[in-house]
Order: structure tokens, then C-alpha cells, then sequence
């Protein structure tokens, strides 16, 4: 009895829902029938908010509101600006966007979106976190859907419903000014956390207030540009594109994003915006994706303009819609309105394919609440700026601080000695946070939360004022004549030196660099301080690897922070003097030098050493390995078990490790298992992650971890473009132990 009633309930519930979205279907579909043309091609349009106010304090222009409310008929507004607003502001400035479409003859909310890409961007005193490249580094998906459910808050709390985030571009070249906005260069971790972000913001259900629509960026292989310049071409063989840049959106479709940005570049010649291919034949038909496909900024302009695939600005707009794209981030005037209708009229685009675009524009607000309540909710406020936010910022700032070297121990450091604290980074709150940090560049400190502290500030927190020496050279990008001779003055009396390096905030183009080598200030001030001679430690905050190579010999201690949000300056001080055990895992292969950027997974492999044992074929040798971090306390691995040695068809092979701590401090400790296929009908990666455990280990305390594996586990993309998985052997790697089975 008790089961049925359990089944009966159960059944119930799904049913309930089903019937909730089959009634959204029916509200959509009647609202569609009442539209004209105009109303229509409106939705489909977005506009950033300097089209009807003042993006600098959210000012309204009524007039120019009717303009785009009344006579576009604008379904979207967005906004990138260089100030932040207050909740209230963000309350205000909605709700007249809100009322302004209680105008309209059908009454259509309008859909408010920004990038929230790391916490609400752009309200005052809103929480940051780290960047996806430092969450990546946890390697903690709990961590990363909580640090997401505190963003999808304070956004909703601002009144904004749909989030551009989060980003899914595999980040295989670090030049890339938007790296840090990437979870590494890892496909696993990318399509798992990215996966876990997207459920995050979307799980509670759209029309609740704490959550917000998300949004898959950006489709399809933005981030492998060939020059790393951001908007730059991209040349990708397909059988390269699935296997490392679609799963992790085949991975966000399944776990229910609303959404999708489409990449603004050129793959192989041909502008993502205009590929039927990739836009309806991968993601419509393959992914299954039927949420809303939004432009990125300009781009269908650029299919014209920059692109020249189209020979008329109408052509592009016809070309892109019919290719897949259902909402067009014009965003500055009405031309993609005006061309639409034109391209409709002139049957250029069908009625039907318009249908489906604003059909998933409709859907989207009715799911989101907005038809009920189009207005900020009140009741959302509650949830903004919390204090147990700070908590979580600091437990993700510590976590994805990664060790990379402690020279015969020098860290962690003591609390009762003199430090010389030098770099543009021990000053600066923006190097700390990066780009979408209360502003779009991030670099305008004067948004930030006045509680947020410098490294210089906590490190004095730690070890008291008067054992804290500083001197001059602060700037990141303008070499300042600092004074060689006073900083070795200053060092004279300290035990060691922290140094910090590194690169301040920047987002998108502004952050294009020709190499990855740190400006010329910084290289002067790290050998002034290595002249010293004294024990050095570098602290690097940073949106991407920038080459240390030819320093890091001389350097003892080396703590990657990247740009970890709000408590970045905290966490560092807690590991530097031993208050927090680093667990933190690179994920990236932090390069040597611009000839020696050279994946995990790729070759050359190790066994090229083997083969010509040369110094010419050097192998994968980058100056820290994907998956580095180091800690206080010691891990070792033993007792790696397999379940089978001959796994064959759909079953599983388990796999079990036993981990201890075998130091004298507890510790977190991220357990990566690797596979490798020996042999394979293309060149078999070197290495690929599968599967990672996040554990916490007692000193002293010892922990079986197992992992289930299958053949998908094991699967590649071949010549045939199938994911396919080979009989043969293959090695399963965890830590310093391997063993192999067979596959059959
Ligand atoms: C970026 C997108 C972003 C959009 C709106 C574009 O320049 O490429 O990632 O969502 O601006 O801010």
C-alpha cells in the first residue's frame, strides 16, 4: 500500500509537470496567434540599454523607451557598462522597462539579460567568485553549484532573469584573452562543472526566485582562435571539434540550459552565425537543444560588414535567422527590425522559421514567470548580499588556490618574521577579481565593496604591521622607473620576499597580447627582487599562464591564485602562513615558452623520448603539468584495484585507489583518474582524464576511492566522426600508479 501510494504521487508529480508545460505550450501558442509581423521580428530583437536610458546609473529615457517598447516592439534589452547599480537602481530602472510593456497592444514582458559571469556583475556589493579557470582548479562541483546558486540569487535579487553564463569554450589556448572565463583546457572537467553550473542556475525551476535562466557560450569553438586574439578566425577539422569543444555543450543540453550564445568568429571560413551546419543540423538535430539562440554583439552585422559572406546587411540578417539564430544582440539600433521584416516580406525568411524563433522567446519568459509578474520581485531582495556568501567565497577562493612549487619546504610561512611584500599585484583589488567585476573591464576599482582587501592588507593582518616592508613599482601595464636600489634596501631587512605578478583585469579584445610574456616592469622588478638573494615567493594573479620560465629557477615558493573574486587577497595570506592547506589542481598546462604550448592529452607524448631518445623530440614538458598542486601535508596512493581485466560490451569496470595522508596536516586532495587507449585507428591521446573524487584526509587517515567506468568512459571520436570506443588495451592511471585491461 505504502508503495503504491508513493508511486501514485510520484507519477502524479510528472504528470502535474507535464501538464504545466503543456499548458505554457498553449498560453505561447495563443499569444502566437495573435501577433503581427512586426510584434514577431520585435521579439526577436535585442537592445543594449544605451538604446533607451544612460548605462552609467540606469537613467531611463522615456521617449526613447517608447521608441524601442512601442514602435520596435523590443522583446530584449541586455547591458555591458562601466558602472554598477545598486539593487534598488536595478529595481527602479526594471520596473519601468516592466511598465513600458504593460503599454504594448499584447502586453509581452521584456527579457532582461546580463553576464553574471562570476557572481551578479554589476550590482554594487554583490558577491564575486572566482572566474570558471579558478573553480576549474577546485575541482569541487558541489562547491561550483553553490557558489552558482549564490549568483543566480543576487542576480534575481537585481530583478534579472537570464544570465549570459556559462562560458564552455575549452580554453586550449592560453593567449586567449578569455581564458580565465573558461574551465582549462580539459574536456572532462569542462562538460562536468559546466554541466553542474548550468543545473545550478536553472534546477529550483525558472519561475522561482532563486533562479535564473543560463545561457551555453559560446557556439561553437570560440576559444580556439589561431592567434589567441579574441574575435580572431578559427581553423577546426570537425573530428577536432567533437572530440574536445562540442561535449561539454552536449553535456549542458542534457542538463537543461535555456539557452545559447552563438561563437562571433569564423571557423574554417564560414561565420557561426551563419552555419545552418553547426546551428540547426549539430544543435537543434544532434544536441536536441530547443531553447533560445541568441546573437553575440553585432555579429550578424558582422556576417555583412567583417565577414563579407553576405553582400547586404539584409542578406546577413536572412542568412543568419534561417541558419539557426532566434535573437539577434544587435544591439545598438533597429536595423535587424527593419531588415526582418523586409526579408520576411520578400520571402527571403519563412513565417514558419520566424514561428519557431519567437515560439522559444515566448516559452523562455512564460517558464521564467515574467508573464505573472514581469516586475523585480520584492520578495527576490531577500536574498541579496548575505553573509554566509562571504563564507562561500572564501571556501571557493581557498580552493582553488593551487601550489606549484614549495622549495624544500619554504612555505607555509612564519607568522613571526619580517616580509618585503613588492608587485603591481599586492595593491590591486581588480587583479584579484578580473574581468566582469562590477563593470565590464573589471578594472574600475572604485565599484568594488569597500571591504575588499588587497594581499598587502591581509598579509599585514597576519604577521602584524611593522614586519611588513613594501616599496614602490605598483602598475601592471606602465613601466614605472622603480628604484633597483631601494628595493634591495628593503629587502635588507627581511626574511623573504613576496612577490606578486601578474595581470589586472581585462575582458575580451582589451585583453589581446601579442605573447604570453609578463610586461617589462614586472620582469625588472622580479630580477631586482632575486638579486636580493634572498628566499622568494611569487604569488601569481592571473587570467592565464604568463611565462615565468625565466624566473621560476630562482624562485622558491610558487602560489597560482588566478583571479578568485572577493576573498582572493584572504586565501592567499591563509596558505602563504600555513592557516589553509592548498588543494588546488591546475587546469592547464602552464607553457614554457610560446614554441612549448602543448596539451595534456596531446602529443608529443612521452614516448617519444623512448623512441628517439634525443633532445630534438622533446615531449610534453611544460613548466607545470595539467593537474599540479601541491600540499602541505603528503598523499600516497596504493592498492589500485581493477574489478576486470577484461571489460567487455555495456558493463562496468570499477576501479578503487587507496589514498592516505601520510603528513602532519589534514588535507583536501582531488583523486584524477587518467585512461589512455594503447592503440587505437587514430593516434590515441596521451592521456585523458575520465573521472576525479574531491576527498578530505585526516593526517594520518587513509580512504578507498572507487570509479565506475564504462566503454563511453574510454570513447573517442573517429575518422567516421562516431564516438566510438576500440577493442584493445588500454592503462587506467591514478596518481603514481597504472595498470591496464583489455576492452572488448
Ligand atoms: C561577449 C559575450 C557577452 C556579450 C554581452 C559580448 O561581447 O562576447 O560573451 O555575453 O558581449 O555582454
Amino acid at each position: 500500500k505504502k508503495y503504491f501510494l508513493i508511486i501514485a504521487v510520484f507519477v502524479s508529480a510528472i504528470s502535474l509537470k507535464a501538464q504545466k508545460v503543456d499548458l505554457n505550450q498553449k498560453k505561447v501558442d495563443a499569444i502566437l496567434a495573435k501577433m503581427t509581423l512586426e510584434e514577431k521580428v520585435g521579439q526577436m530583437t535585442q537592445i543594449t540599454l544605451g538604446v533607451v536610458g544612460t548605462q552609467t546609473d540606469g537613467e531611463i529615457n522615456p521617449e526613447a523607451l517608447k521608441d524601442a517598447i512601442i514602435k520596435h516592439k523590443v522583446g530584449s534589452i541586455l547591458n555591458v557598462t562601466n558602472h554598477a547599480l545598486t539593487v534598488d537602481q536595478w529595481h527602479n530602472l526594471l520596473t519601468k522597462i516592466a511598465d513600458e510593456a504593460k503599454n504594448t497592444r499584447l502586453k509581452i514582458p521584456v527579457l532582461y539579460g546580463l553576464d553574471g559571469i562570476h557572481g551578479q556583475t554589476y550590482t554594487l556589493e554583490s558577491t564575486l567568485f572566482p572566474q570558471n579557470i579558478g573553480m576549474a582548479a577546485t575541482r569541487n562541483l558541489e562547491l561550483a553549484k553553490a557558489v552558482t546558486k549564490v549568483a543566480a540569487k543576487e542576480l534575481r535579487a537585481s530583478g534579472v532573469r537570464w544570465n549570459f553564463a556559462t562560458v564552455l569554450d575549452c580554453g586550449r589556448q592560453p593567449l586567449w584573452s578569455r581564458f580565465p572565463e573558461t574551465y582549462g583546457e580539459d574536456v572532462f572537467i569542462g562538460k562536468t562543472m559546466g554541466a553542474a553550473v548550468i543545473k545550478a542556475y536553472e534546477e529550483d525551476g525558472l519561475n522561482k526566485t532563486t533562479a535564473v535562466a543560463s545561457c551555453m557560450k559560446h557556439f561553437l569553438g570560440y576559444s580556439a582562435s589561431r592567434n589567441g586574439k579574441d574575435r580572431t578566425p578559427i581553423y577546426l577539422p570537425e573530428i577536432e571539434m567533437r572530440e574536445y569543444y562540442l561535449p561539454q555543450f552536449r553535456e549542458a543540453v542534457k542538463a537543461g540550459a535555456s539557452s545559447v550564445m552563438i561563437n562571433s568568429s569564423i571557423i574554417n571560413g564560414m561565420p557561426v552565425h551563419a552555419s545552418k551546419y553547426l546551428l540547426t543540423d549539430i544543435l537543434r538535430k544532434e544536441l536536441g537543444f530547443n531553447g533560445v539562440a541568441v546573437s553575440d554583439w553585432e555579429d550578424i552585422k558582422r556576417v555583412y560588414a567583417w565577414h563579407h559572406v553576405a553582400s547586404t546587411p539584409r542578406e546577413a540578417v536572412a542568412m543568419c535567422v534561417n541558419a539557426g539564430v532566434d535573437m539577434s544582440m544587435v544591439p545598438s539600433d533597429f536595423t535587424f527590425y527593419d531588415l526582418l521584416i523586409e526579408a520576411v516580406q520578400k520571402k527571403e525568411v519563412s513565417m514558419a522559421r520566424i514561428d519557431e524563433a519567437v515560439k522559444r522567446i515566448l516559452m523562455l519568459k512564460m517558464k521564467l514567470g515574467l508573464f505573472d509578474n514581469p516586475y523585480p520581485e520584492e520578495n527576490a531582495k531577500a536574498n541579496f548580499g548575505k553573509a554566509e556568501y562571504q563564507t562561500l567565497a572564501l571556501d571557493a577562493a581557498h580552493e582553488a588556490m593551487t601550489l606549484l612549487k614549495n622549495q624544500d619546504n619554504v612555505l607555509p610561512l612564519s607568522k613571526s618574521k619580517k616580509y618585503l611584500v613588492v608587485g603591481p599585484g599586492a595593491q590591486s583589488i581588480s587583479a584579484l577579481n578580473g574581468c566582469w567585476s562590477y563593470t565590464w573591464q573589471g578594472k574600475e576599482e572604485q565599484w568594488y565593496p569597500k571591504d575588499s582587501k588587497t594581499i598587502l592588507q591581509t598579509i599585514k593582518e597576519k604577521v602584524g604591521e611593522k614586519n611588513v616592508l613594501t616599496t614602490t613599482a605598483k602598475g601592471f601595464e606602465s613601466p614605472e622607473n622603480f628604484d633597483a636600489d631601494a628595493l634591495t634596501k628593503s629587502a635588507k631587512n627581511a626574511d623573504a620576499i613576496i612577490l606578486c605578478l601578474g595581470e589586472n583585469a581585462y575582458a575580451e579584445s582589451p585583453g589581446n597580447i601579442a605573447d604570453l610574456a609578463l610586461d617589462e616592469n614586472q620582469q625588472l622588478l622580479a630580477k631586482a627582487a632575486i638579486a636580493t638573494g634572498k628566499p622568494i615567493i611569487l604569488v601569481l594573479t592571473e587570467g592565464r599562464p604568463r611565462f615565468i620560465t625565466n624566473i621560476e629557477p630562482k624562485i622558491n615558493g610558487i602560489l597560482m591564485a588566478y583571479w578568485s573574486g572577493k576573498k582572493t587577497a584572504e586565501a592567499i595570506a591563509d596558505v602563504l602562513f600555513g592557516d589553509y592547506n592548498p588543494n588546488g589542481k591546475l587546469p592547464f598546462s602552464y607553457p614554457r615558452s610560446s614554441g612549448e604550448i602543448v596539451l595534456y592529452d596531446r602529443k608529443p607524448a612521452e614516448d617519444i623520448r623512448e623512441v628517439f631518445n634525443d633532445d630534438v623530440h622533446t615531449g610534453y614538458n611544460p613548466l607545470f603539468a595539467f593537474g599540479t598542486g601541491l600540499s602541505y601535508t603528503n598523499f600516497t596512493y596504493s592498492n589500485l584495484k581493477l574489478s576486470t581485466k577484461n571489460l567487455t560490451g555495456d558493463n562496468n569496470l570499477q576501479v578503487s585507489v587507496m589514498v592516505s595522508n601520510t603528513g602532519k596536516m589534514d588535507g583536501k586532495q582531488t583523486v584524477e583518474l587518467y585512461s589512455r587507449d594503447l592503440y587505437a585507428s587514430i593516434s590515441p591521446d596521451m592521456k585523458r582524464l575520465r573521472a576525479f573524487q574531491k576527498i578530505d584526509l585526516k593526517a594520518g587517515e587513509s580512504k578507498t576511492v572507487s570509479f565506475t567506468l564504462n566503454k563511453n568512459d574510454l570513447a573517442f571520436v573517429n575518422t567516421s566522426l562516431k564516438t566510438v570506443t576500440e577493442a584493445g588495451a588500454f592503462k587506467v592511471m591514478i596518481g603514481d600508479l597504472s595498470d591496464e585491461f583489455q576492452y572488448k
